[in-house]
């Protein structure tokens, strides 16, 4: 397939990415735009949603491509209870509170919303309140969004998705344990 770069700005689109499916490679092919976008000098923000999901690896990997990538993971500052969903509703509105007016500011270039598919299936945080805010980001934002059971709505809205599709993994039937640089 031929590629058109968007040189002229009056062509340049911000887009709204979705990375999901049941196979490896949703959060990973995020932080690989991430990392393009860092070299092209683009400022990038990554608020990654779920406890326990952000590894060292790429977290150390992306804190040294400061200034241009900067993360916030709510695994820091805050758990999710899915015993007591209006804890985890308060929790998804005080993530939303950071990354939503980094989405508008137009001060990022992309903003990556890592598994913030879950958080929406779940129910934590409203759809429509989410959706209205991809509505109206600044043309010029890429904002990508991983996870899980992505919403029709959501697909719908967005102008590329990809469908991480499971041939095999090695924690099914192989009973291979997770691999440095690989996993974490
Ligand atoms: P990655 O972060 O490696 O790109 P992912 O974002 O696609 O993975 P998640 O749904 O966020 O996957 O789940 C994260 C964890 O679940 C990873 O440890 C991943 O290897 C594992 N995982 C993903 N898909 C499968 C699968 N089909 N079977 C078993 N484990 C899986
Ligand atoms: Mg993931």
């Amino acid at each position: 397939m031929k590629m058109q770069p968007a040189s002229d700005p009056k062509k340049r689109k911000g887009l709204i990415i979705v990375h999901t499916g049941d196979g490896k490679g949703k959060s990973t092919a995020a932080y690989g735009l991430a990392i393009r976008a860092a070299g092209n000098k683009m400022k990038v923000f990554i608020l990654q949603f779920m406890k326990g999901k952000w590894k060292t690896g790429e977290r150390k990997s992306v804190e040294s491509l400061s200034p241009w990538i900067e993360v916030e993971a709510i695994g820091d500052g805050f758990t999710w209870d899915t015993k007591n969903p209006e804890q985890d509703r308060r929790t998804a509105a005080k993530a939303w509170g950071i990354v939503e007016p980094r989405i508008l500011s137009g001060d990022y270039q992309m903003v990556i919303l890592d598994e913030i598919n879950y958080v929406l299936d779940y129910g934590f945080l409203d759809k429509k309140v989410f959706l209205e805010t991809l509505k109206n980001k600044p043309a010029s934002v890429h904002v990508v969004c991983t996870g899980r059971n992505a919403s029709k709505e959501l697909i719908e809205m967005a102008d590329l998705v990809t469908e991480m599709k499971c041939v095999k993994h090695p924690f099914g039937e192989q009973g291979i344990p997770a691999q440095k640089g690989i996993e974490f």
